[in-house]
């Protein structure tokens, strides 16, 4: 029932101007998640929205649901009705809380009744959605009945009961299992597309570029740090589309492309001042995995199908390819990934050559790790607590994110064997000079945040 998308009244849903999210950190300072946003979605659009874990997409679904007010610019909702819709915008995410006491007719109920709808329309209007879902028969089960599945079924009955304007998706479909989740989107998009549900706009955040590619009518992409739009693909293919169709696959090798294409800030920062990385977080280990696996393949690799090939998710594949990028150990062009000539080289190199050329790579490319070992030179115990490089860290990215970057910053170091960490006392040293110091150097107590350097020249040593 391919139904082409006409010159249809384009009115917005809803429009952000200008808008930027920052997050105040626990040390206080400011962290810019989204910058200058400028976004519209428009009447009887399907939007996806891509991008990397941590970009800002959920932030963004947010904003646009009026739930969190942005630092800078402005949400325009257009509020006027122009459909059966009951207005209002409702959301769906990945794992749904069901109130477990509650059956699955009354889970859905909830929110009319949230609405003051009376009793007896409310239960009409949730009969009605639970059948159009899928979950006729299953009125009077509890959640704990129910499989994932059927469950996320539930989630969507509860969003769509209220007849919402604007319907919004969180990774709605990734906490289940192909065969589910690939049901669940062809029924929405069944609804969607037949007009069976009053809504006026969906947007789909998701980190599956084949589902968006399936799905949406738009799909935008956010990357960088602080994230904006790159990238904005009309998807002008008629449903139901064909995942083998070549114009599909034209489609996902183009995205794939966008969301791997090096970012420019990533590389150096000013000399001199340790800036916090913002690295993939892959270890050196998988790294040289994925190396080895590109050499055994002759010429590039197509990533939407490695990525299928080694049941890889996006959100798993997409760190190793921009770790591998950031080294300089591959090259992505329009979806395809190969090696360059260094990575042919690390891959077919021994163990001592590699961490040579693994060494000068993250030399070159990890300007924070040239800072951390300038610091540890300059100690005379050439040892610092990770806690000192954690507080710096910390203030630019927050905790959580700072303990990861030096996760990782430490296992591409010690890969490298630039340095070394005693995880027990939690202290990060040069690799070679400090073995032979060890000896000398004054028992650590457990907590001791700050040892003072032995031999700073404090004159009370007996
Ligand atoms: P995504 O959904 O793309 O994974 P999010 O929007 O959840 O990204 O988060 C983007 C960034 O903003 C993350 O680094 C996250 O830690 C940070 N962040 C999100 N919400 C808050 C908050 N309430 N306070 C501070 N930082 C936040
Ligand atoms: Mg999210």
């Amino acid at each position: 029932m391919a139904q082409v998308e006409t010159t249809r009244t384009r009115a917005t849903v809803v429009a952000l101007r200008g808008v930027s999210k920052s997050y105040r950190m626990p040390g206080g300072a400011e962290r810019t998640v989204l910058s200058d946003i400028e976004l519209e979605v428009h009447e009887g659009e399907f939007l996806a929205l891509l991008g990397p874990s941590g970009s800002g997409k959920s932030t963004l679904l947010r904003i646009i649901a009026g739930l969190v007010p942005p630092s800078e610019g402005r949400v325009e909702t257009r509020s006027v009705p122009a459909t059966a819709s009951q207005g209002g915008v409702a959301m769906v995410f990945q794992s749904f809380a069901l109130f477990p006491w509650l059956t699955v007719l009354e889970n859905v109920e909830l929110g009319l009744r949230a609405r003051g709808v009376p009793a007896a329309e409310r239960r009409e209007r949730a009969v009605r959605v639970i059948d159009m879902i899928g979950l006729d028969g299953f009125e009077s089960a509890y959640p704990k009945e129910l499989s994932g599945g059927m469950r996320q079924r539930v989630g969507f009955a509860r969003a769509l009961v209220v007849e919402p304007d604007l319907l919004l998706l969180d990774e709605a479909f990734s906490a289940l299992d192909v065969l589910t989740a690939e049901n669940l989107r062809r029924d929405l998009l069944e609804l969607w597309l037949e007009r069976k549900i009053p809504t006026r706009a969906i947007v789909d955040v998701t980190h599956s570029i084949e589902e968006a590619v399936y799905m949406a009518d738009r799909v935008l992409v956010l990357r960088g740090d602080p994230a904006r739009i790159v990238a904005d693909v009309p998807i002008d293919l008629p449903h139901w589309r064909d995942k083998q169709d070549p114009a599909f696959l034209r489609h996902v090798d183009g995205l794939y492309g966008v969301l791997t294409r090096r970012r420019p800030e990533a590389t150096a920062g000013p000399l001199g001042r340790l800036r916090a990385e913002r690295l993939p977080q892959v270890p050196a280990g998988a790294l040289t995995g994925f190396i080895e696996l590109l050499d055994d393949r002759d010429g590039p690799a197509d990533l939407y199908r490695l990525g299928e090939e080694l049941s890889l998710d996006l959100e798993d594949l997409l760190p190793i390819v921009e770790a591998a990028e950031l080294l300089g150990f591959a090259r992505v062009v329009e979806g395809d990934i190969a090696l360059t000539d260094v990575g042919r080289r690390f891959a077919e190199a021994n163990l001592l050559d590699r961490k040579e050329l693994f060494r000068e790579a993250v030399e070159e490319a990890v300007p924070a790790l040239g800072r951390i070992l300038a610091v540890l030179r300059q100690k005379s115990n050439h040892k610092m607590p990770r806690e000192f490089f954690q507080d710096i860290f910390e203030r630019q990215l927050g905790a959580a994110q700072a303990s990861r970057q030096l996760d990782v910053l430490i296992d591409w170091g010690r890969y490298a064997e630039l340095l070394a960490y005693d995880d027990e006392v939690r202290q990060i040293y040069l690799e070679e000079e400090a073995t032979e110091e060890q000896e000398g150097e004054a028992p650590r107590e457990e907590g001791g945040t700050a040892p003072a350097p032995p031999d700073a020249g404090g004159g009370d040593a007996p």
